[in-house]
């Protein structure tokens, strides 16, 4: 395994003023060299471990994690922000994910099929290969461990490119597979320039899949630079989530639901609600629901009791959120509710309701990626889909009614991969989440998470005596 050793000092409480990505140790091209060696050994040895074998480390793995998880959702409030409740509930959410991807890995079944001569005909899934992996630091666990999981269960070895935001809970959930007993090689961690790390990878004939979590133009250059050299690739992009709360919805239900999953990871999610379009006849009292629901909101250190909403994971995002807000009003939008960054040090913004908001606004077309809601009236159902498939994003999408043939509309309607009816439904491992549109490709979660790291070999055998 090759470790690059994380001098971050997690006894003292991390800056929040940080201006640029990198907080940890970078690799230098030689790193990344040996990085790739011990994949392609490290591929070898995992391949060839019995199932029985592979899938008891990879328990034994997410036993250790279980146990550390409060001491490492507490590395990751400390790096990224989030409240200590949702950072262990996250550190615990991926423990079992890894043990979903273990008991799948024992089904990654091949077929024999009947032949039309004396052949036997048959179909084998096998594992890819090294797998290069880039992960953001919004999940700082969920998102490395969605790629470890589904490639060390497939049988394949990586090398993952963490967040330099993030690296410390990155390096915890390594040390449980080290511990496990993942064979050297098998996995990988590296970090450094993010172009320089993805470019170098990527070009190394000893990768055979590319996969990657983040932003939708980062996404398309690395999607471009695998193609060039025919990789297939995973692509798991940015979302604008269109929710719909029909005129025959309880509005202050869905306010709620929303409202918590707007503001949950201080709006930092893929899948995060963005863009509320309601029925005409209950925007008053949505909005007034959704508007209580942003004061109950109680923003601050996430490590400290009773906080809901930590800071935002950097300055970037604060900036971003600025010129949002100064945008939408610009454009003739009212701010209901928050709109500004809060009077104290670090990184935090007020949860942010926008009314009014012109479908112009730059967050009506914009992944907004923080606490905003914008919140617009529609009168027409199919007016209503037509505006929340008028994006190049196609990731997650919200619906809110209490008729099973206008549920069935929207189900069919969204041009989106992850549909929540009625409430506003996170990620499970036993169900595939991933995109359409430039939200990306490939799934993550379910039987389909398993099958990009796993090829295809035909078989035919013609029996001798
Ligand atoms: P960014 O595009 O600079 O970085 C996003 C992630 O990609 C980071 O982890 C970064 O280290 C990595 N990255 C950037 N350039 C790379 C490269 N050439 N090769 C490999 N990795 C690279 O954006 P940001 O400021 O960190 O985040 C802002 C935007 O990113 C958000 O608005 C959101 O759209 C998107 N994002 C999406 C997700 C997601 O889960 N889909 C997660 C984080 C960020």
């Amino acid at each position: 395994m090759v470790f690059r050793r994380d001098r971050t000092d997690r006894t003292r409480p991390r800056p929040r003023h940080r201006g640029s990505h990198r907080t940890g140790p970078a690799g230098a091209p030689g790193d990344l060299d040996r990085a790739l060696a011990a994949a392609g050994t490290g591929f070898e040895t995992w391949r060839s471990t019995p199932i029985a074998e592979r899938t008891a480390v990879l328990h034994a793995a997410a036993g250790l994690l279980a146990e550390r998880a409060d001491r490492v959702g507490r590395v990751m409030t400390r790096e990224q922000g989030k409240p200590l409740a949702e950072a262990a509930g996250e550190a615990r959410r991926v423990a079992g994910s890894l043990r979903w991807h273990a008991y799948d890995a024992r089904r990654a079944y091949g077929r024999v099929i009947p032949s039309a001569d004396d052949t036997v005909l048959s179909v084998r899934r096998e594992p890819v290969g090294p797998v290069a992996a880039f992960v953001p630091w919004n999940f700082p666990a969920g998102s490395p461990m969605r790629k470890i999981s589904a490639a060390l269960a497939a049988g394949c070895s990586i090398v993952i490119k963490a967040s330099e935001e993030t690296p410390g809970t990155a390096c915890e959930i390594v040390r449980c597979f080290a511990e496990a007993g993942v064979p050297a090689g098998a996995l990988n961690l590296v970090f450094g320039e993010p172009a320089e790390v993805s470019a170098h990878l990527i070009a190394s004939p000893a990768v055979r899949l590319v996969a990657f979590t983040g932003s939708i133009p980062v996404g398309k250059l690395l999607a471009a630079r695998a193609g060039a050299e025919m990789k297939p690739t995973l692509m798991e992009l940015g979302g604008h989530a269109p929710v719909i709360v029909c005129a025959d919805a309880d509005p202050v239900d869905a306010a709620r639901r929303a409202a918590r999953a707007k503001f949950a990871n201080a709006g930092q999610v893929c899948t995060s609600p963005s863009r509320f379009l309601v029925h005409e006849s209950l925007i008053g009292e949505f909005t007034a629901e959704f508007a209580r629901a942003a004061d109950a909101v109680v923003v601050g250190n996430g490590l400290d009791e009773g906080v809901t909403m930590g800071p935002m994971a950097n300055e970037r995002r604060v900036k971003a959120m600025e010129e949002l807000v100064a945008d939408a009003v610009s454009r003739g939008a009212a701010v209901l509710r928050g709109g500004a960054r809060l009077d104290r040090p670090g990184y935090f913004f007020a949860p942010t309701v926008l009314t009014d908001v012109p479908p112009d606004a730059r967050v009506m077309r914009e992944e907004p990626f923080g606490p905003i809601a914008p919140i617009v009236a529609f009168t027409d159902l199919d007016d209503a889909l037509a505006t929340a498939n008028s994006l190049p994003y196609g990731l997650a999408a919200y619906g809110f009614t209490k008729s099973a043939a206008t549920a069935e509309r929207l189900v069919r309607g969204f041009e989106a991969g992850i549909l929540s009816i009625n409430h506003c439904g996170g990620s499970v491992h036993e169900a595939p989440s991933g995109g359409f549109k430039e939200s990306g490709h490939g799934r993550e979660g379910g039987p389909e998470g398993l099958e990009g790291y796993l090829v295809t070999k035909r078989v035919s055998h013609l029996l001798r005596d």
